[in-house]
């Protein structure tokens, strides 16, 4: 295992081939011929993998994805608008603040974090509240793992006239999302997740129609998702400086994902990945934190055993050593920690990932993994 450069078992940055590392190797010109023909190629794949060529464009933004969520929520949302987010976790949230921070209007529609957000409440919402017009909702809610259930929160948006946005930050890439089944104004997601490659770039597939009206509504000039598409429009080219290794590296990344087979080979691989980690923590005595209906294959979420001797700074730190990176919770509703099921990573990873964790837990004396809630549960004193 090399441990000076560690498997990122994290909801990203992610473990990336070593092929999408010597992509950047090499220097662009943005405005060169070749560095233009090759940011075009890669914005027409994106839509294609949403299969939204006929209806939607795609838009890039620098920054991480959050800057993109950011770009769209303020772009596609007029001054008069009225956003309602649907929130399950950490990224829900983060929307909720984006559009007050721009002075919009906005309402959230809140559920438990270990519960998918729930359609039939949002149709009494929009029932309920006229003045709603775009409704914004995270597919896989990375804070937990918890996958959405877009299609049925799109059938509902659909039949009241609204908009729709989508945070398919940790999906895009490896669980389909069909424009062609399931009406969407925007889908965003970022180069750094299920799609293998670096840092660095997020981006938005929004509908033709709808961005030609947005002129305007952008209180902020760099994250103005109308006057970035415009740019392109005009000169093929960026408006200001792009992230030249980034989409190089994107590219090269984007020639991998259609090599393993596309949305669906990915996922099968992120699947196997999920199924191996959860069976071999649940051998080890670890406890997931959702019933597995409702689990997504990008991240788990575990609970803290209630064993005193198994502390998350130093678990976190010796799998570090180990060359293993794990991530902290980000719950309210308990202690837990995470490990990511995505990247360039397979089962040969994920076991020996596994065998790392049950060297660790020996190695800190920890005996019984059972979270605090399972041995109250179980009555004994
Ligand atoms: C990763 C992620 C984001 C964006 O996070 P950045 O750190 O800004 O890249 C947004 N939403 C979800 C669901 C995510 O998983």
């Amino acid at each position: 295992m090399d441990v000076a450069s560690p498997i990122l078992l994290t909801p990203g940055p992610l473990t990336t081939s070593q092929t999408v590392k010597q992509a950047m190797l090499r220097d662009w010109g943005s405005r060169d011929a070749t560095f233009v023909a090759m940011n075009r190629e890669i914005l027409g794949k994106l839509t294609s993998l949403v299969h939204a060529t006929e209806t939607h464009v795609c838009v890039p933004i620098q920054g991480s994805g959050t800057f993109a969520i950011e770009a769209a929520l303020t772009t596609l949302l007029p001054s008069a608008g009225h956003l309602l987010v649907l929130v399950n976790g950490a990224y829900g949230t983060r929307m909720v603040k984006i559009a007050g921070l721009a002075g919009r209007t906005v309402s959230a529609l809140e559920s438990r974090e270990d519960e998918p957000v729930d359609p039939a409440e949002l149709d009494q919402r929009l029932n309920d509240d006229p003045t709603i017009t775009l409704v914004a909702v995270v597919h896989c809610e990375t804070t937990s793992g918890i996958l959405n259930p877009i299609n049925d929160v799109a059938r509902v948006v659909r039949a009241h006239g609204r908009a729709l946005i989508i945070d398919a930050m940790s999906t895009f890439g490896a669980i389909d999302i069909d424009a062609r089944e399931i009406e969407f104004t925007a889908v965003v997601a970022s180069s750094n997740k299920c799609l293998e490659g670096v840092p660095g770039m997020g981006f938005v597939i929004v509908r033709r129609d709808v961005l030609e009206n947005c002129a305007g509504n952008a209180h902020s000039l760099t994250l103005d998702l109308f006057d970035q598409w415009q740019g392109f429009a005009k000169n093929s080219q960026w408006r200001f400086t792009p992230p030249t290794h980034v989409i190089a590296a994107l590219h090269q990344a984007l020639e991998e994902h259609a090599r393993e087979g596309g949305v669906d080979a990915r996922g099968a691989r992120y699947a196997l990945n999920h199924r191996i980690l959860v069976d071999g923590m649940e051998a080890l005595g670890f406890h997931c934190l959702l019933a597995r209906e409702v689990q997504a294959p990008i991240i788990v979420t575990f609970h803290v055993p209630a064993d005193p001797r198994f502390q998350f700074d130093d678990f976190y730190d010796r799998l570090r050593r180990k060359g293993f990176l794990i991530y902290p919770g980000k719950l309210t509703v308990a202690d837990s920690f995470r490990i990511g099921c995505i990247g360039h990573i397979g089962p040969e990873q994920i076991n020996e990932a596994l065998t790392a964790v049950g060297l660790v837990i020996d190695e800190m004396g920890v005996i019984d993994c059972t979270p605090l809630f399972e041995v109250e549960n179980s009555g004994v004193d």
